[in-house]
């Protein structure tokens, strides 16, 4: 079983990506990939309208499809509470997403907390893109919202990007409510994160439908057991989503 954690659907008028349902189910089937996490482009022209479409394909393909939230963090606070509890609530989304490096909103910002009260008043976790885009994209500014909501479970996507690497070890290290995705980061840093956090820390991604046969030969070459293999490419997605 492998489920990629870190997928996006439809259009991102600040990336450019804009992957289809088909394209989606064509990834997947060439690599073997049995389920996503999948979250609408950062910026779409119409977030609801995007959040309805990924909904509808999470409802045509149940268990293959899970949905994760994005809405700018300059959302008005009950605006920004209502859209998610919409999606949480009575759509069946697994997770809020903050994109800081596109929004320039560090989650140490003031407009970011509202992203951790509502997640935690919901009780799903936050995933943080990390890496390029620094200074917000730094994995270690989610050390002390990680400790002001212990009961949150915050996945710091990208684990670092490649270049911060070593600092989102020390994140997850410092926290032990910091998973990592590790979609982008080195070979390297992978083992270094399956040895010294091991494999329930850690959950398999990709980002593009281009990436999936990079990040998966990534892991392959580790040569891991059966067992680490099911824990990174599904069980820690599993257990941290509550799919
Ligand atoms: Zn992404």
């Amino acid at each position: 079983m492998i489920l990629d954690a870190h997928m996006h659907l439809g259009e991102d008028l600040i990336f450019g990506t804009n992957d289809s349902p088909a394209d989606l189910l064509a990834y997947m089937n060439e690599h073997g990939i049995d389920a996503a996490l999948l979250q609408t482009g950062i910026l779409p022209a119409d977030p609801r309208a995007a959040t309805q479409r990924l909904y509808a394909l999470t409802r045509q393909y149940p268990g293959k499809f899970f949905g994760a939230a994005v809405l700018s963090p300059y959302t008005p606070q009950a605006q920004y509470e209502a859209f998610m509890r919409w999606a949480v609530c009575d759509l069946g989304f697994k997770a809020l997403k903050l994109q800081g490096f596109a929004f320039c909103a560090a989650p140490s910002s003031p407009q970011a907390r509202k992203i951790f009260d509502t997640a935690d008043q919901l009780g799903v976790p936050v995933i943080i893109h990390t890496g390029n885009g620094v200074p917000t994209a730094l994995p270690s500014l989610a050390i002390p919202i990680a400790r002001d909501f212990p009961r949150l479970k915050i996945i710091l996507a990208h684990a670092g990007g490649g270049m911060y690497g070593a600092e989102a070890l020390v994140a997850a290290q410092t926290c032990e409510n910091i998973f990592l995705e590790t979609s982008w980061c080195t070979v390297l840093d992978l083992k270094s994160f399956v040895q010294t956090l091991g494999c329930t820390r850690l959950m398999f991604g990709t980002d593009v439908p281009l990436n999936a046969g990079v990040e998966l030969a990534k892991y392959r070459a580790l040569r891991l057991s059966d067992r680490q293999y099911e824990q990174c490419f599904y069980g820690t997605a599993a257990a941290v989503l509550n799919l």
